[in-house]
């Protein structure tokens, strides 16, 4: 350790650190929407990164609350702009994360989740960003596909391509750092909880 800095110095670099970003994944119909809001009611320092999205807004669904709707046009300029950290395409429409929202949040110190596909959560880690991972699972494909038909707010081809990629996606569960299987939904919430508290308490993010 270098002598001339002191303790006091040292801590005050170290409470200026960048939040720690939670990246979550999970098939449609997971529940992982679900499971988030609840987390986020009782958690007042996590921030939410919203993403953009060409994907038609949903009914009840906010501008820039539950993401930046854009048209395909604009989705292109702004990855040749260089305005995303990531983007991918997912269930035939583009997703991305905006540089200028993660690090609005990061960079407040505000602990972050992410909501990306696998492909997300790869070219992350490919970035060499550090990010704790989550995979949150349906406990079984036949609920994942009466979970995604009760929703009933996606056109049925929408739903089958939707059910087709979860295969994928669940294959990649081993990538992840931890998976919540959401049996029951006060479990998985719990299980959220637990995961954000035990890596808070990492020394390394200990003054
Ligand atoms: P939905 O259309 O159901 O809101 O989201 C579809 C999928 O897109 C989900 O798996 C979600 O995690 C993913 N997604 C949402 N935002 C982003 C993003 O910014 N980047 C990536 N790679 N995936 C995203």
């Amino acid at each position: 350790m270098n002598p001339a800095v002191t303790l006091s110095e040292q801590i005050s670099a170290d409470s200026a650190r960048k939040g720690t970003i939670f990246v979550l994944s999970a098939p449609s119909g997971a529940g992982k929407r679900t499971v988030l809001k609840r987390v986020f009611d009782d958690d007042a320092q996590l921030g939410y990164s919203i993403s953009a999205t060409t994907r038609p807004r949903r009914e009840g669904e906010i501008e820039g609350q539950d993401y930046y709707f854009l048209d395909r046009d604009e989705f292109q300029r702004r990855i040749e702009s260089g305005d995303f950290i990531e983007w991918a395409e997912v269930h035939g429409n583009l997703y991305g994360t905006l540089v200028e929202e993660l690090e609005r949040l990061t960079g407040s110190g505000m602990d972050t989740v992410l909501e990306l596909d696998v492909q997300g959560m790869r070219n992350l880690k490919t970035r060499g960003l550090e990010i704790v991972s989550v995979f949150v699972m349906a406990p079984s494909l036949d609920e994942l596909e009466r979970r995604l038909r009760a929703r009933a707010t996606d056109h049925p081809e929408v739903i089958a391509l939707r059910l087709g990629n979860a295969l994928d996606e669940i294959a990649a569960r081993h990538e992840y750092d931890y998976v919540i299987v959401n049996a029951h939904l006060d479990d998985a919430v719990e299980d959220l909880k637990a995961i954000i508290r035990a890596e808070r308490c990492r020394a390394h993010r200990q003054p």
